[in-house]
């Protein structure tokens, strides 16, 4: 997501180290025509051990409301390939450098149905999860990587303030279901199946409207996205701006 929540720094403990296998890092520019850059530098080794485990994650560019990914519908993820795990990875790691508590493919530029979300414990935005009706601890099921998503969401709607990291510095009160049921695969291909409330429902519906290119200025009241004009109009342009300057 990029979904910041105000209040709620992304949580930071917890954290692991992904390595990965292969060569050393660099800036690549991908077909998206954008630079991703190491996280990390790894010391310069001319013959590396086979099988040494570099620190290449890689922290991608979040692209703001204004690029057309952002109203791209996701394509479902056919197979989990080593590229779709090293992306998933990667959004992880470009999530909590951005504090957020979530990041769909989308606002990564990759029109996948593919989202990632670390929603922590709070006292003041609580979050239930259950499996089979069986309540979870959160932490042991954060982070978390859902693909080809799909949400039930439940009938009783709540408002909660919502932030989100393809609109920077912008937060409003959205209503939303404030349960729901989802089901997707792993990123080892396991089903999925849980419900949940609190934060994390709030959560998942903004990243899987995400992967439908529904942002979540499209579930504010008009008189909010009214108040909010200027503001979202002045993201769009700068973000309309850059693309044309770079094309
Ligand atoms: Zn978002």
């Amino acid at each position: 997501m990029a979904t910041s929540w105000p209040g709620h720094p992304g949580c930071s403990h917890g954290r692991q180290t992904v390595e990965r296998i292969g060569s050393a890092p660099g800036p690549i520019c991908d077909q998206m025509g954008y630079i991703r850059m190491p996280k990390k530098i790894p010391p310069l080794a001319s013959n590396p051990p086979r099988g040494y485990a570099y620190p290449q994650v890689m922290v991608l560019e979040i692209v703001k409301y204004g690029h057309p990914a952002l109203r791209t519908p996701g394509n479902p993820v056919a197979e989990i390939t080593p590229e779709i795990r090293t992306l998933a990875e990667d959004m992880i790691e470009t999530m909590r450098e951005a504090e957020g508590v979530g990041l769909a493919a989308q606002q990564v530029a990759r029109p996948l149905l593919l989202c990632v979300l670390e929603v922590p414990q709070s006292d003041d935005r609580p979050s239930n999860l259950w499996i089979d009706g069986h309540p979870q601890p959160l932490e042991t099921h954060m982070p978390m990587v859902l693909i080809n998503p799909e949400v039930k969401p439940g009938r009783e709607k709540e408002l909660g303030v919502e932030g989100c990291l393809s609109f920077p510095e912008i937060s409003a009160e959205i209503r939303r279901p404030a349960r729901c049921k989802v089901t997707a695969l792993d990123l080892q291909g396991k089903p999925l199946a849980f419900e949940c409330d609190g934060l994390l429902a709030r959560a998942v519906q903004h990243e899987v409207d995400h992967l439908k290119g529904i942002l979540f200025i499209d579930r504010m009241d008009s008189a909010t996205k009214h108040s909010l004009k200027r503001d979202i109009q002045a993201i769009q342009q700068e973000t309309l701006h850059a693309i044309k300057s770079t094309a």
